[in-house]
């Protein structure tokens, strides 16, 4: 516990959580039985673990916080794909996605209140940085997710607001609990982390021994665009960002994706198509376009659908394996880069 505040209970570990039940004098046998509760039966509240003894729960409601989001709003799209709104208990606003697809669930969740990369065609960063998310609202959300389709979640993405390894800890931590087969039991391929390309974050996700996903934003075939449209690349050149995943692939054996955002006339020329090739031809890896998701704080413009389809087609050529990543959730701002965390300054325990 720091600061005397208040730990999440979805933010610990199992093994902590029996550290904790010895020290206080119980069981530890009852942290199994505390996790079943929060993961398999999905309680809402500590009254519902009816197996555990009253005076232990009181000690645990005094010892940790069970709610740590408020849903606020809910809205779906037309494709389907709902945003949920979702305030935490300093009455800050994040926003998850739910993109249901005919044989996944899948959840987009953030991990920081805001961002501070500053990604030129993002909405979420356009405010910076307000706070990271603890691991315990980080799981929180994955919760709420599976509450709203009402089924469990098959996959798991860290690409709603905020940039993952700019709170490396929290977000492992989360998936540790998630990944757990006591706790949230999600496979770990079915958890994807995605980074602006934080080097020292991918090199040390290579040291975990961790099943997940990794996708790198790229965006740019060189450095020339790439400052102009990330500011992330001042810190990590694209030279050092390509060795490191190209270490990456070596040691873990694992393929990274690569997110391209296609920007009309930016980013999306032949000339640019080529020298992507050139760059993503020397380690396996896969490619995932992203057609922009036009945004009101920019002014670039999607690419045309043509564009996108030459893409396709001259990557595929050269033997990268290519997908395309129709933006879901337009109209209600659900798609990549229109997040924002909102501030309403009202907190959950004001309400
Ligand atoms: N910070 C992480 C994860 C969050 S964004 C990262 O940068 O990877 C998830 C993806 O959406 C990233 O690839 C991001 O660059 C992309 N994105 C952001 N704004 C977008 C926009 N307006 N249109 C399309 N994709 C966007």
């Amino acid at each position: 516990m720091q600061n005397g505040e208040k730990q999440f209970i979805h933010g610990i570990f199992l093994s902590e959580l029996e550290d904790w039940l010895v020290r206080a004098g119980e069981k530890k046998f009852r942290a199994k039985q505390i996790w079943q509760w929060l993961y398999h039966h999905e309680a809402q509240d500590w009254d519902e673990m009816k197996n555990i003894p009253k005076s232990l729960r009181e000690q645990l409601a005094d010892a940790f916080v069970f709610r740590a989001l408020e849903k606020v709003e809910v809205q779906e799209s037309n494709t389907g794909t709902r945003k949920i709104l979702s305030r935490l208990i300093d009455g800050e606003l994040i926003e998850e996605v739910l993109i249901p697809a005919p044989d996944r669930r899948t959840v987009c969740v953030s991990s920081q209140v805001g961002c501070m990369f500053g990604c030129a065609f993002c909405a979420s960063g356009q405010l910076g940085v307000k706070r990271n998310l603890k691991a315990g609202e980080i799981v929180g959300e994955a919760l709420a997710a599976q509450r709203e389709y009402g089924d469990r979640i098959t996959n798991l993405v860290f690409m709603g607001i905020g940039e993952p390894f700019d709170n490396y800890d929290e977000v492992m931590r989360a998936v540790r609990i998630l990944n757990d087969p006591d706790g949230f039991c999600l496979g770990a391929r079915r958890i994807t982390i995605s980074t602006c390309g934080v080097v020292p974050g991918i090199q040390r996700l290579e040291e975990e021994g961790l099943q997940v996903e990794l996708s790198v934003s790229l965006h740019a075939p060189s450095n020339h665009v790439r400052d102009a449209l990330m500011p992330v690349n001042v810190s990590w050149s694209l030279d050092e960002l390509m060795e490191t995943c190209r270490q990456y692939t070596k040691n873990t054996k694992r393929i990274i994706t690569f997110e391209y955002t296609m920007i009309r006339d930016v980013n999306d020329t032949d000339e640019h198509c080529r020298e992507l090739i050139g760059l993503l031809s020397t380690f396996p890896c896969r490619v995932n376009l992203i057609p922009l998701s036009e945004i009101e704080e920019y002014e670039g413009k999607t690419s045309r659908r043509e564009t996108v389809e030459s893409f396709i087609r001259q990557l595929e050529r050269a033997g990268i394996n290519t997908t395309v990543r129709w933006s879901k959730g337009v109209d209600v701002n659900a798609a990549c880069g229109q997040l924002r965390s909102k501030s309403l300054g009202k907190s959950l325990r004001d309400s």
